[in-house]
């Protein structure tokens, strides 16, 4: 019960955050949609960091 709470509560306030908190807000888009992005176009466990930083760097402007 205490664990389901304080993770709401964790949520209540990182969604309050991002709202508020652009940085935030983008950093958690770009990891979002890279992990979608990797998800979606390779099927692989781990994926070179390279390639994750090439994609970071074309949607962060
Ligand atoms: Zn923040």
């Amino acid at each position: 019960m205490l664990d389901n709470e304080a993770t709401s509560v964790q949520e209540e306030f990182f969604n309050s955050h991002i709202e508020k908190c652009m940085v935030c807000f983008a950093h958690y888009n770009v990891e979002k949609q890279i992990r979608q992005l990797l998800k979606t176009k390779m099927n692989k466990k781990s994926v070179p960091s390279a390639l994750a930083n090439e994609i970071r760097g074309k949607i962060v402007k």
